[in-house]
């Protein structure tokens, strides 16, 4: 194997694993090892990385809060000719995590920009989605208030292209409860979490059918990505009741609503009457 040619000068974008170190790559140790300095958006996190692969090498903060100042010291380097990496604390640099002031400031400068590709939560999430990947919009994060989350699912464009968030696990609940308001409980949507760590799951399915399973958990834990069908159900789906009676109420009880008005709105929705929502419900809760 012939010596790989020492590093150019310019700052190099490294993606780094999201969980798995496994799905760290050749070339972003290679680089790691080579630059001058790591910028990273938490040093010691980072610092963790580099000791597991036993690299040595001087690391800097660059995070949101400092970006300007570091900024200016990171073109004066690159300037000079030096290679500086910037990493962030998992997956992709940029991608809902600093980087990309830097990027911009070092094309104006004309400074070469280098990415070095990897693990990226939303694009993982997206191919084990089972969802369209020929068209996608990733968002980044749902905004935290429920009125801002709700207007953001409203204004989104269903003609096919395939809806990607970051959510918290705190908030998972209640952004499900509300794209169940503004969507239906039909619409299709995946859940990926802990993508590439012990406990990854993939939930997939009406979005009804998922609330209710990460309902029924003691505890929400984890990192998730959220993905929503970019095609709307039509009305002959949405009203084929495919939800049993239980799942239907827990879900808009979640929503604070009670468990006789739940009932009653179940009961108008499949255009049943109410003894006979009950009835179902009680055979329902007898085989579980
Ligand atoms: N730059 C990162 C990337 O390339 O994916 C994303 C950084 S963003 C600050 C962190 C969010 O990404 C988490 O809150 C979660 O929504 C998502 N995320 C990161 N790692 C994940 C994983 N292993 N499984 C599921 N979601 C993950």
């Amino acid at each position: 194997m012939t010596e790989a040619a020492p590093l150019a000068p310019g700052l190099y974008l490294v993606a780094t694993p999201i969980g798995n170190l496994e799905d760290i790559t050749l070339r972003a140790l290679r680089v790691l090892q080579s630059v001058d300095r790591i910028a990273c958006e938490d040093t010691r996190q980072t610092q963790k990385l580099l000791n597991h692969f036993h690299i040595q090498k001087p690391t800097v903060s660059y995070h949101q809060h400092n970006e300007v100042v570091r900024t200016v010291e990171f073109l004066d380097d690159l300037r000079a000719g030096k290679r500086i990496a910037i990493v962030s604390d998992a997956g992709t640099p940029g991608i809902a995590d600093p980087g990309s002031k830097v990027v911009a400031a070092a094309i104006e400068a004309g400074i070469a920009v280098y990415p070095i590709p990897g693990a990226n939560a939303a694009i993982s999430a997206l191919i084990a989605s089972g969802l369209s990947t020929e068209t996608f919009t990733f968002h980044g994060f749902l905004p935290a208030k429920a009125g801002q989350r709700q207007s953001q699912i409203e204004s989104l464009a269903f003609n096919g292209t395939t809806h990607i968030f970051y959510e918290a696990p705190h908030r998972i609940l209640e952004t499900l409860a509300d794209v169940i308001t503004v969507l239906g409980p039909q619409h299709p949507i995946a859940i990926a979490r802990e993508v590439t760590k012990l406990h990854e799951e993939h939930l997939r399915g009406p979005v009804s059918e998922v609330l209710a399973t990460l309902t029924s958990r003691d505890a929400i834990k984890g990192e998730f990505v959220l993905l929503l069908s970019g095609n709307r159900i039509t009305t002959e789906q949405a009203s084929t009741p495919q939800t049993s009676i239980a799942t239907a109420v827990d879900v808009l009880m979640k929503q604070g609503i009670s468990e006789k008005d739940a009932l009653k709105q179940v009961a108008r929705d499949r255009n049943l009457g109410k003894s006979e929502i009950y009835r179902q419900w009680q055979r329902e809760k007898a085989r579980h």
